[in-house]
This record gives C-alpha cells, sequence and structure tokens, in this order.
C-alpha cells in the first residue's frame, strides 16, 4: 500500500480484502485513507500491496475530439458539453448500468449506480469534491459477472483502481466502458463537510436548503458557469467562483488531496481507460464550428471500444476531430490533462490554521487581502439588504475611476 502523500485513496485495497480488515477512514486535511487492522496473512494473501493501481504504460496513441450535445436541454444539465450524459443515457437504453459520482441529500459526494435513465440525474454535473468510492468497484464486478453492460466514471485514479481491482480478464471485458475526468484534483470533503455547514445557516431566512449544483448554467447571463447554485425551499442563491471562498481555495490549489500534487494519472494517453472527458476552453476561438457558450467537451478516446462508443451517440453530437497543432494550443490552455501543479506557497500555513482553528479562520490566508476586504464588503451589504445599491454604485465608483486614470495617462503622455 502506498503512503499517506502517494495514496489517491482509490479504496482498491479495501475493496479487495476478502476479510474486511481494510476501511477508508477520515484522516490529513479531511480527506480519507485506508486504515487496517492488524492482519497476519501478509504472506499468504498480500492481495492489498498488489492491487495498489501503479501506472505501467502510455504508450497508446490517443485520437482527441471536441464535441457537445445538439440538444440544449442536455447541454443545461451538464458541466460541459454533455457528453457523459449521452453515452450513460445510450448505455442505460442497451440494458447497462453506470456508475459515477453523486450528491446525496446530505450534500455529501458519494459514487452509485444508475439503472434508469431518472437515476442518472444525479450523477451529471462536476462536484468539484473527492467522491466516495464506497463499494462501487465490487458492485461492478458483480454487474460485469452477470453478463451487463457497465459505464463506470470518475476520476483517473478511481478508474485504474477499478481497472487494478478487476483484475484479468475482467478489466478487458467488452462491456465494461472506462470514463475519467481531466481532472485538476479533488477537494478535501473535510473542508467540502465545514463549507456546507456554513452554507445552511442561511436555512434560518430562507428554508431548507434542497440542492447545491457546483456549475450552474444559465442561458440568460453573460457569465461563465463556474458558480454555485443553492437551492432553499423559498429562493436559489447564486455565488460566482470568483467570489466564493471554496471555489477559490480549489482552483488556487490549496485544498487538493497530497497525491494530486504528483498524480501518476494525468497524460493525453491513458492505457486504462478508453475516454476521457473534459472542458474546451475558449471554443470560440478555436473551434467555431462546435462552440457553444452552453459549453464543449474536449473527449480523448483511448481505445476502439472508446471508438464505437462515441459513433453510436454521434447522430447526438456536434463532433469535430482535432488537428495536433490545435491539440497543442489546448495542452497550452487546459493545463490539468497533462501537468501537476506545485503546492501555493502559503499552503502549509492554511492547513496549520485549518487544523488549529477551523475553515472559517484558514480560508482567507488563500485569498490577497483586497479580494478578502471586497467579498468582506459584499457579504455584508447582503446582510443588510443594500447589496444591488451597492454593486450599481460600485460599478459607477469603477468606471468613473477608469476614466479618471485614462485622462491621467493621456494628460501624462502629452
Ligand atoms: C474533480 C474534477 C476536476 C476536474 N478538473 C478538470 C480540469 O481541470 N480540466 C478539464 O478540462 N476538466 C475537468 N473536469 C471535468 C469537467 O468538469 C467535466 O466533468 C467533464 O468535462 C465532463 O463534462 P460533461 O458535460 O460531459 O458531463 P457532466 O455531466 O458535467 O459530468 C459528469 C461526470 O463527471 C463525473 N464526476 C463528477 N464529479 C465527480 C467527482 N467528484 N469524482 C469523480 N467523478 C466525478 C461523473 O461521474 C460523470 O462521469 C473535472 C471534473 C472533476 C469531477
Ligand atoms: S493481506 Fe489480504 S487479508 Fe490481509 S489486509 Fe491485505 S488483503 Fe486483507
Ligand atoms: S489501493 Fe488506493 S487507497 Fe489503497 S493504498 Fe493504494 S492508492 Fe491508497
Ligand atoms: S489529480 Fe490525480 S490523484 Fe488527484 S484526484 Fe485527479 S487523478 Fe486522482
Amino acid at each position: 500500500m502506498r503512503d499517506k502523500i502517494a495514496c489517491t485513496g482509490c479504496a482498491a485495497c479495501a475493496q479487495i480484502c476478502p476479510d474486511a480488515f481494510i476501511s477508508l477512514k477520515r484522516g490529513r486535511h479531511g480527506f480519507d485513507y485506508p486504515k487496517s487492522l492488524d492482519c497476519s496473512k501478509q504472506e499468504s494473501c498480500g492481495l492489498c500491496k498488489k492491487v495498489c493501481p501503479q501506472r505501467t504504460d502510455a504508450t497508446d496513441q490517443s485520437t482527441i475530439y471536441v464535441a457537445r450535445a445538439i440538444d440544449d436541454d442536455e447541454m443545461m444539465h451538464s458541466s460541459s458539453g454533455a457528453v457523459f450524459a449521452l453515452l450513460a443515457k445510450n448505455c442505460i437504453d442497451c440494458g447497462g448500468v453506470v456508475f459515477g459520482a453523486g450528491m446525496d441529500a446530505s450534500f455529501k459526494i458519494a459514487h452509485r449506480v444508475a439503472t434508469t435513465s431518472d437515476d442518472l440525474h444525479q450523477l451529471r454535473g462536476s462536484k468539484y469534491v473527492q467522491s466516495d468510492i464506497g463499494d462501487c468497484y465490487r458492485q461492478a464486478r458483480g454487474f460485469l459477472k452477470l453478463g451487463k453492460s457497465v459505464l463506470f466514471s470518475g476520476t483517473p485514479c478511481q478508474i485504474a483502481g477499478l481497472k487494478s481491482f478487476l483484475g484479468k480478464p475482467l478489466c478487458d471485458d467488452p462491456n465494461l466502458l472506462a470514463v475519467d475526468v481531466i481532472c485538476h484534483g479533488v477537494a478535501s470533503p473535510g473542508i467540502w463537510n465545514e463549507y456546507v455547514t456554513g452554507q445552511k445557516l442561511k436555512e434560518k431566512r430562507f428554508g431548507k436548503l434542497e440542492e447545491i449544483v457546483f456549475r450552474f448554467k444559465d442561458i440568460n447571463s453573460s457569465e461563465d458557469s463556474y458558480r454555485f447554485r443553492f437551492r432553499f425551499r423559498s429562493r436559489s442563491l447564486y455565488r460566482h467562483s470568483r467570489k466564493d471562498y471554496f471555489y477559490q481555495l480549489f482552483l488556487r490549489y490549496f485544498t487538493l488531496r497530497d497525491s494530486c500534487y504528483s498524480c501518476d494519472f494525468r497524460g493525453a494517453s491513458r492505457s486504462w481507460c478508453d475516454i476521457s472527458l473534459g472542458d474546451y476552453p475558449t471554443p470560440q476561438a478555436l473551434v467555431p464550428d462546435v462552440s457553444s457558450p452552453l459549453g464543449v467537451n474536449i473527449v480523448l478516446v483511448h481505445s476502439q471500444k472508446g471508438e464505437d462508443s462515441l459513433r453510436n451517440i454521434k447522430d447526438k453530437l456536434v463532433l469535430r476531430e482535432v488537428a495536433v497543432d490545435e491539440m497543442i494550443a489546448v495542452l497550452k490552455i487546459n493545463t490539468a490533462i497533462e501537468l501537476n501543479h506545485e503546492r501555493p506557497k502559503e499552503y502549509d500555513r492554511f492547513w496549520r490554521v485549518w487544523s488549529e482553528y477551523g475553515y472559517e479562520k484558514a480560508k482567507s490566508i488563500a485569498l490577497p487581502t483586497a479580494a478578502i476586504i471586497k467579498l468582506g464588503i459584499s457579504d455584508l451589504c447582503k446582510v443588510i439588504g443594500i447589496h444591488s445599491s451597492a454593486k450599481k454604485l460600485y460599478s459607477v465608483v469603477k468606471k468613473c475611476n477608469l476614466k479618471f486614470r485614462q485622462d491621467a495617462e493621456y494628460h501624462n503622455s502629452d
């Protein structure tokens, strides 16, 4: 088994243990780690060590597409171009089952199986928190043994965990389609719990918190989809990632799992997976023929099975293969495909303050002081009910300030 820094939390070791000696327990930085009871069978069994996934080869050649669903309704309920939803519906229509990350009524992010199109709703949309995989590898193995088609989706390390757990020959079963996401990294479930608790304080004013969506799309807004929607019983609140501490901590690489800073499972070629899905950045400029304000997927196809699955849904897609020179541009913008990110400078201080005082005290360490002051004033205005007038006043002041600076520059250049 891996040490804490390298362990991805894929849970293959826990799920393979025939005696249930291993379980995942909350540990460092609010992530789950395998804990084993004393086991005397290390010599005779050793399955938990053998199953820990190692990247072996990455020599396959992937084909790269940009794609999005033709149907705007599919797009509205997906984070990017809805390719996952179309693949998943096709699998269920053919009698198969789909595994993916969902959010339960207490806002815990966990993997689950969808056996009907209605169940799929839960799995759609990105949730930027490490998902509890539970016993889903075991369940998937059960379905495959019954001859069912299985689409298993998750982060690259979860798919590597699944394949390692299944072992040969089941990992090459033609009924299994493995789909992973391009992965920035996953945020801490411990931090997520504290964040949700903070949001729930608003229940006194707005009624029960019923739903949280990480990437909410609004056809009438020019804002991108990187924003939360919190649906309370009496009203919905929206928070753009720019103004949200949880999102900022995630995007600024503070709250990722240790393994995400030296991830073995990145790369445009992934031999353990059939299809990888990500966001296609700035599609208007690069692929005007596929572009949509509702999002576009980048689709990396690593196997013939992946090609066949994409072909099965092609009538429902706007799809185009990406040329090699275009791909170089994509890799430069969507760096998560290939590159690990370093820990930020204030990383250790952030976690020290978090462990001593909790999230509320630690969260502002990640942001520059000016941003904290702005967020604080914005929150205060909301509480005293003058947020929209203050916003208008702020934009007038900003415009005047810009005009003043332009005039000053003009005079200075005289
Ligand atoms: C943690 C995380 C980080 C990501 N980072 C990037 C990135 O840096 N660059 C990029 O281009 N794309 C990234 N993505 C992928 C992107 O956000 C979309 O999920 C992807 O483009 C698929 O979009 P879609 O419209 O086809 O499907 P959607 O319906 O939007 O996505 C659903 C799919 O995402 C999976 N999923 C959702 N949340 C989780 C989770 N917590 N753990 C495991 N699987 C999950 C579901 O199982 C399902 O397969 C990330 C996704 C996640 C979950
Ligand atoms: S050696 Fe075998 S029985 Fe012991 S903990 Fe590992 S998998 Fe379980
Ligand atoms: S199998 Fe997965 S959870 Fe277990 S030690 Fe290895 S990486 Fe960690
Ligand atoms: S960055 Fe790597 S280790 Fe982290 S969740 Fe993604 S695939 Fe797993």
